[in-house]
Order: structure tokens, then C-alpha cells, then sequence
């Protein structure tokens, strides 16, 4: 890892010979990382990557850019693309024209006649006509002017005096100037007639023809990439320069790499530093949570954070960087409630925008390894699995979360014991889907335990009614699915009535329980 690359590499950081006598990014590092932090923020990298993503997403771009004339540097040729188009239009005329002129040729006044009309270029517009095609203007069948037949000019323009130049006209002009060249006298050169030359030109026509397509489709994805720039890296130049701040504040020592790369969070490790601006002790390492999101995945989540009440007015308002910081505030409220109920989890230290930092569950850089990778013993199987069933316990009952997206890969094994993680998704119970959440959790968990060897682990069902205090009785996944829904059906449907929802479910007929 090249730590001075890094640096350099922040621009909006600035030079300052305080960085350079010290460097925020800490000294090189050999220990298991799974990849550098030079990497992950390498623009080149990020460029590499992006143009090998849009190769195979749009394979037709670079067949185009290998066409005789386009190449990839070409950039704006919507102008340039346009005039080539029409020349490439009117050599294709001249072609046929020449074309004709042979077939007369060859013809002559035969009464059985050879006909080149397969050799044509231009076919759609102009071959009904192709008997008199050089007389097409004074027929009534202008193919570019169906619907106005009055006024057929002989000599190729339309309109009288001035207004000979409309808006309209111009775009017919270009067209009849191609076709009034095939007007000019049999001697006109028009090239070589049906040598090589022309055929291949017909290949730049359709090189260019794709070209104006995979060109259309390639700025709507620019745009599109300009919008969301943040959404789709999470470690851009803003990013950079708060994760240098908190360098620079003293508040972290080191960041020196990167621990995990996901889909919606890029997470970094780092040495604590020992700013006192916070009142707070900075963790010796810290776990440097980045949100990132790309639009889908961000619609993915909506669920969890739409219909939370805790974010639902503000949700509306919000702008997709202003969700992502979202998801990181989020997390960080729930931390805070589980530390607060004494459950295992990282600590918050501080968050930042997108950027929540916390302490790290590990060692020396060393990530505690998650659930599904650890090899545990039978005894500590077992432990692990009740120590579990009680924090799902406390996790509904005292923080009023349920996790959401609870699993063997959001367990860490640390210490002798699970930690939880990743709850920035996490839900009240009273969330019109927390209770689906809370299911699928307890399938999680007991399929996980239940393979695991671990012979006490209750069924998903029976773990559901244990964590939820809710008593419900049916025997098989369907029944219980559609009950749980039922619930959350007539809470939802007490929110419409009522103003406020329950604040606890019941299932078995008492009258709900209302929050005062
Ligand atoms: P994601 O949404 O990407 O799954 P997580 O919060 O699960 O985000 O973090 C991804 C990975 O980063 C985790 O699986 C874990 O290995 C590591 N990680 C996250 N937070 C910490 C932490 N506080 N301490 C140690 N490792 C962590
Ligand atoms: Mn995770």
C-alpha cells in the first residue's frame, strides 16, 4: 500500500507541510487486509473499472468506436455525426444514380430488362418511384412532402420569394439537394461507380448510424452518472476530505485500509487517535463505516426506511445523498440503543454525513471473522445460539428493534461471544413490515443453529413467539406467514383510524394495547 499515493491523491485535501511531516494515512501496512485503501481510492482504478463495466454493459460502443472514421476520442459529434450522416446520404444517392444509369445502359430499349434495383443503397424512401426517379419532384408522391401537394416547384425548392428558407424547408432543402445531384448531367463524376469504394462506405454509414445510437445512450448515461457520482463511489473527493478531517483532527491516528467492500457500505479500519474536541475516548481501532448506495439498491431499501415514522416526514423531502446520510444516522440511532440495553455491538464514536465510525470488533487490524466463517465448538455453538435467542429478546423488548436483516453473515465472533452489526436497516416492531422482518430473522437464525448441530434451537416459529412475546399458533410457515400479516394489517389499519399505532401487538384477542 502506497501511503503517500493516497495522500496525494485527496485533492481537495491540499498541500500542507502539516500532512506531509505527518501522514494521516499511516505507515504500510502488511497484515491481512483484504485490499488497500491506495485502491479502493485510485481514481485510475475507478476509471479502469468503470470502462470495463460499460465494455460489457454496451459491447456496441466500442464496435463503433472501431469504425473507419469514429474513434473513441471523439466526444461531441452530434453536429459532426449529423453532417457525415448526409454526406454519407448523398454518395449513397450518387451511388444509385450511377446505378440507374448502368441498368439504362445495359438495357437499352430491350424489351426484356435487367433490373439493379437489389444493388440499390437507398431503399425505403425513394424505390417506388425508381422508374423516374430523377423526376420525383413533379410528381405528386414526394416522399417528404406527403402531406402537402399544392405547390410542386420544378426546380427543387419549395416556397416563392422569401419565404423559400422555413424551418421545415431547410431540413427538405438538405434532402432535395441530394436528390437534385442526381439531376446533374450523365458526365457529372460521381466516383468510381460500383467499386469497393462505395460498398465500404455503406459500412461507415451503418458504423455511424450505430455510432448516433450507442452516442445517444452514452450521454443519457453520463448524465445520469454526473447526477448520482456520489451514489456510485463511495469514497469520492468529499469523501475523502472528511475522512482526512478526522485525521487531521487527531480524533483517528491512522486509516489503514479497507476491511469490507459492499454493496451499500465500503468499511475501513483505523487507529484510534486522542483528540479531546469530543469528550469522548476514541476506541485504540475504530471501523469506519462509508454509506454508499446506487439508485436501485437505494430503492431496494426503501421499505425499511419509508414507512419507519421516525423518518417518514423527512423522508419525502430528501434527495438520495441526503437518504444515504440517512441509512448512517439511522445505524447510528440504533447502536446507540442497543449499547444502551448492554447488547454486544460496536460503540459509535462519531458520525459524519455518510460516515459513521465506531469501534472495531477485532484486533490488530484483524476483523472478528463472522459467524458463517468461524468453526465453533459444540459447547460454543450452543452458548452462542442462546446468547442470541436473549439479544433478539432485548433487541424487541428493550431497544424496540427488531434487526431486519439478521443472519450468520451480521454476527461477529469476538471475545467469546456474538456481536451484532449492520443495523442501519433495523425496524420498530410496529413497522408495517417488522413483523415479516422478525420472521425471516428467526429463519435466519434457526435454520443457521439448527444446521449448525445445536438440537435446542427452536424452530423459526417457535423463536418468533419466544422474541415476540406473541402467541401464535399455527403449525406451518403458511398460516403463521399470513397471521403475522394479519397483525400488521390491523395495526396499519388503527394508524388510519386512530391517528397512532399500537404500541404492542397482541394475538391472542385481548383488546390491543395503546400507547398514551
Ligand atoms: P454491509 O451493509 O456492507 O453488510 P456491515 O455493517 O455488515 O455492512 O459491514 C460489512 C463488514 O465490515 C462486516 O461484515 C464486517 O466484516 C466488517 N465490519 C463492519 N463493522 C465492523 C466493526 N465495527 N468492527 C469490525 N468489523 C466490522
Ligand atoms: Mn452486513
Amino acid at each position: 500500500m502506497d501511503s503517500v499515493g493516497v495522500a496525494a491523491a485527496a485533492p481537495d485535501a491540499g498541500p500542507g507541510p502539516a500532512w506531509q511531516s505527518k501522514c494521516p494515512w499511516g505507515a504500510p501496512s502488511t497484515t491481512s487486509i483484504s485490499c488497500s485503501l491506495a485502491d479502493v481510492m485510485s481514481e485510475q482504478l475507478a476509471k479502469e473499472l468503470q470502462l470495463e463495466e460499460e465494455n460489457a454493459a454496451f459491447p456496441e460502443v466500442v464496435a463503433a468506436a472501431e469504425g473507419p472514421f469514429i474513434t473513441g476520442e471523439n466526444i461531441d459529434t452530434s453536429s459532426d455525426l449529423m453532417l457525415a450522416q448526409m454526406l454519407q446520404m448523398e454518395f449513397d444517392r450518387e451511388y444509385d444514380a450511377q446505378l440507374r444509369r448502368e441498368e439504362k445502359k445495359i438495357n437499352g430499349d430491350s424489351k426484356v430488362s435487367i433490373s439493379f434495383e437489389n444493388y440499390r443503397k437507398v431503399h425505403p424512401y425513394d424505390s417506388d418511384s425508381s422508374e423516374d426517379e430523377v423526376d420525383w419532384q413533379d410528381t405528386r408522391h414526394d416522399p417528404y412532402r406527403a402531406d402537402k401537394p399544392t405547390t410542386t416547384p420544378r426546380r427543387g425548392f419549395i416556397g416563392k420569394g422569401k419565404d423559400i428558407t422555413t424551418k421545415h424547408d431547410e431540413v427538405v432543402c438538405g434532402r432535395k439537394n441530394t436528390a437534385r445531384m442526381e439531376n446533374f448531367a450523365p458526365e457529372f463524376q460521381v466516383g468510381d461507380g460500383i467499386g469497393m469504394d462505395l460498398k465500404l462506405s455503406n459500412q461507415v454509414f451503418n458504423a455511424l448510424k450505430q455510432h448516433a445510437y450507442s452516442e445517444e445512450r452514452r450521454s443519457a448515461r453520463l448524465h445520469e452518472k454526473k447526477e448520482h457520482s456520489t451514489a456510485e463511489k463511495a469514497v469520492d473527493p468529499k469523501t475523502r476530505l472528511l475522512l482526512y478531517k478526522m485525521v487531521n483532527s487527531g480524533m483517528l491516528e491512522t486509516i489503514t485500509g479497507c476491511i469490507s467492500t459492499g454493496k451499500e457500505s465500503v468499511v475501513f479500519h483505523a487507529y484510534g487517535g486522542n483528540s479531546t474536541t469530543e469528550d469522548k475516548v476514541i476506541p485504540p481501532e475504530c471501523a469506519i463505516k462509508v454509506f454508499k448506495t446506487t439508485l436501485n439498491e437505494f430503492k431496494n431499501r426503501d421499505k425499511y426506511i419509508k414507512d419507519d415514522y421516525r423518518f417518514k416526514d423527512r423522508f419525502s423531502k430528501l434527495n438520495p445523498r441526503k437518504i444515504i446520510r440517512m441509512w448512517a444516522e439511522k445505524e447510528m440511532h440504533n447502536l446507540t440503543r442497543m449499547q444502551n440495553a448492554g447488547i454486544p455491538c460496536p460503540q459509535v464514536v462519531i458520525l459524519k454525513k455518510h460516515v459513521l465510525v465506531m469501534s472495531f470488533i477485532g484486533q490488530d487490524q484483524v476483523p472478528a471473522p463472522k459467524l458463517k466463517d468461524v468453526t465453533l465448538s459444540s459447547e460454543d455453538m450452543k452458548k452462542a445460539y442462546y446468547q442470541i435467542l436473549n439479544m433478539m429478546q432485548q433487541l424487541y423488548r428493550e431497544c424496540n428493534l427488531v434487526h431486519a436483516d439478521l443472519s450468520e453473515y451480521n454476527m461477529l465472533w469476538h471475545d467469546g461471544k456474538v456481536w451484532l452489526i449492520d443495523v442501519s436497516q433495523s425496524v420498530e416492531p410496529t413497522h408495517p413490515h417488522g413483523l415479516e422482518f422478525l420472521f425471516r430473522d428467526c429463519r435466519n437464525v434457526s435454520q443457521f443453529f439448527q444446521k449448525g448441530g445445536v438440537a435446542e434451537a427452536l424452530n423459526e416459529r417457535e423463536l418468533f413467539n419466544a422474541v415476540s412475546g406473541l402467541n401464535i399458533t399455527a403449525d406451518n410457515e403458511v398460516d403463521f406467514q399470513a397471521e403475522i400479516e394479519a397483525l400488521e394489517k390491523m395495526n396499519e389499519d388503527h394508524v388510519q383510524n386512530h391517528g397512532k399505532k399500537l404500541s404492542t401487538f397482541s394475538s391472542d384477542g385481548d383488546p390491543p394495547i395503546y400507547d398514551e
